[in-house]
């Protein structure tokens, strides 16, 4: 008989949101005039921007004609958004990307996911603690974090963020391989400045290790903070970027991201020579990855033009301004609370002493407010909670009177 890939035992399995949803449901059932209210909403809520949708419109009626009829597009992705992206996402910040090291992908949680192909099965990983599971699971998948005890990965290196260190991650402690940084953070809400995302840089050039930076809440930012890794001196010798049009313009369900690997960024060969990885990225993608539909691709491209740049910033403008209701009145209600600034994001304390699903179930029962449990996104997140933008204005205020009503 086959013998399966033993690591996806090890896997705890996707305990947060499927426990989430269970209590959620027996509560709904055995109290069905309770009026939830879900801030634990992880999806954009808002529709595309109509600029958007025109352009994906037209291309799919080019589509239809044989005149301009497509078939297998580029591997990496089409000219047009490629340049869209180096204008706008990274010459805009003083930074130049060639062409040849952006790839297109129809998303930034599949490439996070996806570059640990290019890791040796031996490589250390860091993750920062609390963190968005995906860049541990996707490793666990294949062995690299080891064994699941209690409540950890024993092979994988946890860089703790708490209310401490200002959710600062500190450097890892231990030789690593590579270390996954995401900000604007997912849960916390938080971000680096560009003197201390610099310290990472520094540690990766001197250790030789490699950061992959998720960036897909960067359109979120409202403060100085660094919209990009390569906003770093010498973050091009070191860094992989993720990025994604899914909180940025509402794709999460049309699906289009993409990913950026400088020529500098070198791992060691089986002969101890350096090896590109953006030369190992375009093998991988030439034989697994069919790239993202033309209208698609013409759809991301429409984000970047005046009317769609500004449709897609009123509905981010929409998510910031729930935040800042959230962070304010949450606050006055007696909380501690961090991030919402920056990201649609805001992470509360519990009430001293209260682990974070006993908060998670006072929510539900006393004012049918509908959370995330810090402890969900690792060891670190104990006493901590997460409440997100994502529902409407209305649900928003009156969650939030609800929770002030409650007090702490
Ligand atoms: C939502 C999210 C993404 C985006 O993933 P897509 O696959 O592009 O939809 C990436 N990273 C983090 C941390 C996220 O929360």
């Amino acid at each position: 008989m086959l013998k399966v890939n033993p690591n996806y035992e090890k896997l705890p399995g996707s305990y947060l949101f499927a426990e989430i949803a269970r209590r959620v449901k027996t509560y709904s059932s055995e109290n069905p005039q309770a009026d939830l209210i879900r801030l634990g909403i992880g999806d954009v809520t808002r529709p595309l921007a109509p600029a958007v949708v025109e352009a994906m419109v037209k291309a799919s009626r080019e589509m239809g004609e044989a005149e301009t009829f497509r078939g297998y597009g580029p591997d990496y992705g089409y000219d047009f958004l490629v340049n869209a992206i180096i204008k706008n996402d990274y010459q805009a910040l003083g930074v130049e990307i060639a062409f040849d090291e952006v790839f297109i992908s129809d998303g930034a949680k599949c490439d996070v996911s996806n570059v640990q192909e290019l890791f040796s099965n031996d490589a250390v990983i860091a993750v920062t603690d609390p963190v968005y599971p995906v860049y541990v699971d996707s490793n666990a998948m294949m062995g690299r974090a080891g064994e699941y005890v209690k409540d950890r990965w024993n092979r994988l290196c946890y860089l703790p963020c708490n209310e401490e260190n200002g959710f600062v991650p500190p450097l890892p402690d231990r030789p690593v391989d590579v270390i996954y940084l995401c900000y604007p953070n997912n849960p916390t809400g938080t971000t680096l400045t560009k003197a201390q995302l610099k310290l990472f840089v520094d540690y990766a050039k001197h250790t030789g290790c490699v950061i992959v930076y998720d960036a897909a809440y960067k359109a979120f930012i409202t403060s100085d903070a660094p919209h990009s890794i390569y906003e770093i001196e010498g973050a091009k010798d070191v860094a992989i970027e993720c990025c994604s049009y899914s909180k940025t313009a509402g794709f999460t369900g049309t699906r289009c991201g993409f990913m950026v690997i400088p020529h500098g960024v070198v791992g060691m060969g089986g002969n101890g020579q350096p090896v590109e990885l953006n030369a190992m990225w375009k093998r991988r993608m030439g034989s697994k990855f069919n790239g993202v539909s033309y209208p698609i691709q013409r759809a991301a491209e429409a984000v970047y033009s005046v009317d769609g740049w500004q449709q897609c910033m009123a509905n981010i403008h929409y998510y910031l301004t729930n935040a800042r209701i959230i962070r304010e009145g949450v606050q006055k209600a007696g909380y501690t609370v961090f991030g919402g600034v920056d990201a649609p994001y805001v992470w509360m304390k519990t009430p001293t002493g209260m682990d974070s699903w006993t908060f998670f179930d006072k929510l539900l029962h006393e004012v049918h407010v509908v959370g995330t449990p810090g402890a969900g996104f690792g060891p670190c997140g104990e006493g901590y909670f997460r409440l997100t933008a994502f529902n409407t204005l209305e649900k928003t205020q009156e969650a939030v009177e609800r929770i002030q009503r409650l007090g702490r």
